[in-house]
């Protein structure tokens, strides 16, 4: 258990939260940044990797995935604790000592900042009965490690392009790919469907995954064909199911804490701050007059709300108003 006592804790590790870390670590704050999915960048990462983004300032052409590797770059020049895979259940506590309860740990902060944007984004799942009895052993929603699927007969279920990245991503290490879609096309960019079909994967269509059963180490996996009652099965060790996502809206209604809110929008005022002292918000989830929900809005508003966290923790705080000042770790 991570027992330690944050300066900072930001709630969300999409663009926004990402930069807010990075403030965070100029300001010299001891920061953790918690994210739900297996990486972060938000819908940058989740909804449009590979979509040009023309409006952030300095870069006229760059993909949503490349800005999040830079984000990542920079946020990772001060010591900045990013934990993936977790999802903030709850917040209590007051300015100066609030607890942060995740799916993982509890962990006490002096402020929090949150930047969840929509929600946390969860797989949509597999709409078998018996799937959950799968997950973890022969089902899978992420593809974390590309070694575990070394030599292994792989099944991924799914029509778009995060589909058929992880099934050409896959391919060089398994023994035998299969790409299963309910759709005779695919729903993706052009080169990756050039790439799809240049590749040894075994494109399986139009079906819908109706059944697995355990077999051996192996799952069988039962195909039926759109439009028909026809079956066929496939025998596999692992089924990948990249159905997109849903962002879950609940993510504040079982917190101790309840501040001034519209489902995922939070009212703050001109430093970022919530109706609960010590509590900021920024990016997509921060509401006032005149907002516009734009990842350029959003790093500005996380420089305000870092800079007011900063001073709430500590009125003292002096810390650096512009980053030409300031030395980094390793200089
Ligand atoms: C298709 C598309 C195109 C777009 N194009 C542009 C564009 O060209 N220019 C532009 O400026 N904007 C664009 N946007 C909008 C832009 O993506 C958002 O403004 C931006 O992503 C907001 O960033 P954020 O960090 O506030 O939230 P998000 O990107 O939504 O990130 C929030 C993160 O918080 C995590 N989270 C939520 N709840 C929890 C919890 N309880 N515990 C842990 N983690 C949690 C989520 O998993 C998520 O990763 C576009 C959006 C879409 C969908």
């Amino acid at each position: 258990m991570d027992e330690a006592m944050y300066d900072l804790t930001i709630i969300g590790g999409g663009p926004v939260g990402l930069f807010a870390a990075f403030y965070a670590g100029l300001q010299e704050l001891k920061t953790q940044v918690v994210e739900s999915l297996p990486q972060v960048g938000g819908q940058l990462t989740t909804l449009y990797p590979e979509k040009r983004i023309l409006d952030v300032a300095g870069f006229s052409h760059v993909t949503a995935q490349e800005l999040v590797d830079r984000l990542v770059a920079q946020t990772s020049e001060f010591p900045v604790t990013i934990k993936t895979e977790t999802t903030v259940t709850n917040v209590s506590g007051q300015l100066g000592d609030f607890t942060i309860t995740t799916n993982k740990d509890v962990t006490h902060s002096k402020a929090v900042l949150v930047t969840t944007g929509n929600g946390a984004f969860t797989p949509r799942k597999l709409a078998v009965d018996n799937a959950e009895a799968f997950e973890g052993r022969n089902l899978w929603y992420f593809v974390p490690k590309v070694a575990q699927f070394k030599n292994h007969d792989v099944m991924i279920a799914g029509g778009g392009d995060a589909a058929i990245d992880i099934a050409l991503m896959l391919e060089p290490v398994a023994h035998h790919v299969y790409l299963m879609h309910r759709r005779d096309s695919f729903r993706a960019l052009p080169h990756s469907v050039t790439r799809l079909n240049e590749s040894g994967v075994e494109t399986v269509t139009p079906y819908l995954v109706s059944g697995l059963t355990a077999n051996g180490k192996q799952v069988t996996v039962d195909l039926k064909e759109m439009k028909t009652d026809n079956h066929r099965t496939v025998t596999v060790d692992d089924l990948v199911v990249n159905y997109g996502f849903i962002s879950d809206h609940s993510v504040f209604e079982n917190w101790d804490l309840q501040f001034d809110q519209n489902r995922q929008q939070v009212a703050v005022d001109g430093s970022m701050k919530t109706s609960v002292d010590g509590i900021y918000a920024a990016g997509d989830t921060a509401s006032y007059d005149g907002k516009v929900a734009l990842i350029a809005t959003g790093f500005g508003e996380a420089a305000t709300a870092v800079h007011a966290a900063a001073f709430a923790i500590d009125p003292h705080h002096r810390g650096p108003v512009h980053s030409t000042s300031v030395h980094l770790p390793n200089e």
